[in-house]
């Protein structure tokens, strides 16, 4: 049987979005509210939890690879500790330019996850709050969730607007 997943854009969903800028260490990350327990909640639903994340100041050299990853095994433990589960997946783009062809917009980070993990996406969900993640999440053929924020007007194609996290169980 395929499986079924949640995919989340990370900044302004998982943790603080930092404007014009980039969270660049584990003291700069900052969790939203309900990140944990939404997280158990769909786990204990069956769903397999992937963040979907354009990390550009990595390519733009304001940080590295490793700063990165410290970034995410910190994130990955505190909820392991708090909530008892973890992310089974995050996929990361660093470039700084669409040349590749695997920044968001671009169904290209979904669709990976999608053949690694063999995904219905016409089962799963991209949740995010900017209009790019919505793109992305159609492009790739899932359901879509935009998180209603000051700074996003929500994408009038969104399947779905949310106005927090833990909503999105009710339409699971
Ligand atoms: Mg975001």
């Amino acid at each position: 049987m395929k499986s079924k997943a949640i995919f989340f854009d990370r900044d302004g969903v998982i943790n603080e979005r930092i404007l014009e800028g980039y969270v660049r260490s584990w003291d700069e990350f900052h969790f939203l509210p309900d990140v944990g327990e939404t997280l158990k909640e769909i786990k204990d639903r069956g769903y397999i939890a992937i963040i979907i994340t354009n990390q550009r100041g990595v390519g733009l050299g304001l940080m590295t690879e490793i700063d990165l990853a410290d970034i995410h095994k910190k994130m990955q433990s505190q909820l392991q500790e708090k909530y008892g589960v973890q992310f089974d997946d995050i996929i990361s783009c660093t470039d700084t330019g669409n040349e590749s062809g695997r920044r968001k917009p671009s169904p290209a980070m979904l669709l990976e996850a999608q053949t690694k993990y063999d995904i219905d996406m016409g089962l799963s969900w991209m949740i995010g709050d900017t209009a790019s993640d919505i793109q992305a999440g159609k492009n790739a053929g899932t359901k879509t969730a935009f998180l209603l924020n000051e700074h996003d007007s929500p994408p009038p194609d969104a399947t779905i607007s949310i106005a927090s996290l833990k909503e999105i169980i009710v339409y699971l």
